[in-house]
């Protein structure tokens, strides 16, 4: 599973002034950087592990790029040609939307959105292309009898709408297979054949506790009638690539932290060697229980959204490390678990006697591959297989530098510009804004989900829908009545008395106004999380007094706090109900107070904000560039150090990694 930015997240904070972290931007895409702060701290062994893993995460590229689609990799091949070799006039309007066009699919690893899965349409022409291709040598074109043959082949893939429109359709009633273009099953297999497949193999199976992930690693074809798996393995389909990341895993468990760590490397390869999901499982359960090593990663066929039927794994790498500064915070939040909740406003009867606060896992991402570049998760819970998580648990950990990436690359963007009241406050949020943001998150994980306990005898489901709202709602309103806590500031985890009032001024703003640009125009609140914040802040704002309200400028609202320290009052006054509902488990309180305040959006309001946010024409979409790793090596050859060096542009890494990674055959069946 994968946590998106809407999700609860934290995130890791270090000042670094000069980092670029917006690059350019195209289409419905903003490129950021991410920058991996404490490489250089790392010891020579770990940083060799490091490395090792990141290229072993970059060495599967074309696999997802065939998984997106049968044509991808020639179109590729075909298009990096046009924009390194075309002779002609760079200058004209059809060059400039080819570059686009080339960017979209890079981001894309292939012709279709990467989020909404529909096919771009190209803005320059049939003509153009077909000239363009005239011009450059034919040995660096895909091109298998002749130019002719190729266009004729590939055009229509390229300009024609009709021709698979959508990389995976979810469409009710069609046939999901038949009218995807993802290249999970062969051309001339039906939804009813795929489905029916796997059902039998499902009742095969001789041990349905502990399900294998059916389909998982292979494509489904049809040969002479019969229906067969070609698996993703050493030797099998995709083999080429396979053996490239197999070389690299190879190489990190000669520098793996300990035994245990090199042994889930071990499996993986042998995972990979035979395609065997047994042997994954077994690999996974190794992997959940490594957690000693301060390097981890995850390389192999893991989520399925890009199937139509939600069982074919796309693949993934990603190299990342624990981040230190944020593991630090968190331990020092952790050690003092039992002070918070003796200290909370809650009554008594709901407080844990014995609480133990949870050190949150927050890792730094070294590089992102497959399906995780350039646009990725910030957040990874794994493993996927239902069993295993039951069995052995999962783990689950926030990428703090993306978070970060992603904080710092939307200063300066006119989004507070807008939506701020006034500059005094602007500037007290970035001032302390993002160090704010990452504690309360930080209070949310490893204190307030924790706190509290449920009286004897009381159902932990009795909130039933309005269960995972609640929770939320506890755990965010225990972050924000102690944010603003002296005990913070006594632990050297905020700078002074002001810094918290950013975070209630930016939750409230959010809760009341600017997470509706999330909502469409019509539609209620859903999304617990979103339900969560609209409730605090709006019962808040009903409860307030004037401590704080909306209000209208030349007719704009605005949020406007009057009184910060009456804002704690009634946060800690909100939390102690929301424990008393879920510790008595009063299903009709949650409802009254969700009903109420987080499912129903004030449609001017809503128009007003989505309007503004409009205006300010930021990309929908963002993804990263990838850092570059110099090795340096001694006259020997062996390793000396590894640096990690920023800067790389877009379109020379797309093309970098299109030569360096490049380990697949343009046609693979
Ligand atoms: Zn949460």
């Amino acid at each position: 599973m994968i946590l998106s930015m809407i999700a609860c997240t934290q995130a890791s904070h270090a000042k670094q002034d000069v980092f670029q972290y917006n690059d350019e931007r195209f289409a419905d895409l903003q490129m950021l950087r991410y920058q991996v702060h404490g490489f250089d701290a790392l010891t020579l062994r770990q940083k060799k592990l490091v490395y090792f893993l990141s290229e072993a995460a970059l060495s599967g590229r074309d696999i997802l790029w065939d998984q997106n689609g049968r044509y991808n990799l020639r179109i590729r091949q075909l298009l990096e040609a046009v924009y390194t070799d075309f002779k002609g006039d760079r200058t004209t309007s059809d060059f400039r939307a080819f570059e686009t066009y080339l960017k979209r699919v890079w981001f894309s690893n292939g012709i279709h959105h990467h989020y909404g899965s529909e096919k771009f349409q190209p803005g320059f022409s049939e003509d153009f292309l077909r000239a363009a291709l005239k011009t450059i040598d034919p040995a660096k074109l895909p091109i298998q009898s002749t130019l002719d043959a190729l266009c004729a082949e590939l055009f229509p893939i390229i300009f024609d709408p009709a021709v698979m429109p959508k990389r995976t359709n979810q469409a009710d009633g069609q046939d999901l297979i038949q009218t995807s273009a993802a290249n999970y099953y062969g051309p001339d297999i039906t939804q009813a054949e795929a489905e029916d497949f796997y059902l039998r193999m499902k009742e095969a199976d001789p041990d349905p506790t502990h399900p294998i992930m059916f389909g998982m690693n292979s494509r489904l074809i049809k040969e002479n009638g019969q229906l067969r798996e070609q698996v993703w393995r050493s030797g099998g389909l995709y083999g080429p690539a396979i053996d490239r990341i197999i070389y690299w895993l190879q190489q990190a468990k000669t520098v793996a932290e300990n035994a245990k760590q090199a042994g889930v490397i071990q499996k993986l390869i042998d995972y990979y060697r035979s395609g065997d999901l047994r042997t994954f499982d077994e690999y996974t359960i190794l992997w959940v229980q490594e957690t000693e090593g301060d390097v981890d990663f995850t390389n192999g066929f893991t989520e399925s959204y890009g199937d139509p039927l939600g069982m074919k794994a796309s693949w993934e790498g990603l190299a990342n490390f624990k981040d230190q500064a944020a593991t630090a915070r968190t331990e020092k939040l952790s050690a003092n678990a039992q002070w918070f909740e003796d200290h909370s406003p809650v009554d008594p009867r709901f407080k844990k006697e014995n609480c133990r606060g949870i050190t949150a896992k927050v890792i730094v991402a070294a590089m992102l591959g497959g399906d995780l570049y350039p646009s990725t998760a910030i957040g990874i819970n794994l493993p996927n297989s239902n069993w295993v998580r039951a069995e052995h648990g999962s783990k689950s950990v926030t990428i703090g530098n993306l978070t970060d990436a992603y904080n710092k690359a939307a200063h300066g963007n006119g989004f507070q510009e807008e939506f701020v009241i006034d500059q005094a406050t602007r500037d007290l949020i970035n001032e302390y804004g993002d160090a704010c943001d990452d504690l309360h998150t930080d209070l949310h994980e490893c204190l307030g989900h924790g706190s509290g306990k449920l009286l004897p005898g009381v159902d932990a489901d009795s909130l039933k829908a309005y269960g995972s709202a609640i929770e939320e709602a506890r755990a965010d309103l225990f972050g924000l009545y102690y944010v603003a806590d002296p005990k913070l500031t006594e632990l050297g985890l905020t700078p002074n008395a002001d810094a918290y009032k950013s975070q209630y001024y930016t939750y409230l703003m959010n809760g009341l106004m600017t997470q509706l640009v999330r909502i469409e125009p019509g539609n209620n609140i859903e999304e617990a999380h979103m339900r969560n914040r609209a409730l605090v802040a709006h019962w808040v704002l009903d409860h307030a007094n004037g401590a704080v309200q909306l209000i209208q400028r030349e007719s704009k609202t605005y949020v406007q706090i009057n009184d910060y320290a009456a804002l704690r009052g009634l946060f800690g006054q909100l939390l102690a109900e929301i424990q008393r509902i879920k510790s008595e488990g009063d299903f009709e309180a949650a409802r009254n107070l969700i009903e109420t305040y987080a499912v129903k959006v004030d449609p001017t309001l809503h128009a007003e904000v989505l309007d503004r946010y409009r205006a300010l024409n930021l990309a929908p979409y963002k993804g990263f560039i990838n850092p570059e790793y110099i090795v340096q090596r001694d006259s020997k050859g062996d390793i000396t150090d590894i640096q990690v060096r920023y800067g790389e542009a877009y379109d020379h890494q797309m093309l970098r990694y299109s030569r360096d990674y490049h380990f697949l055959p343009y046609v693979n069946d």
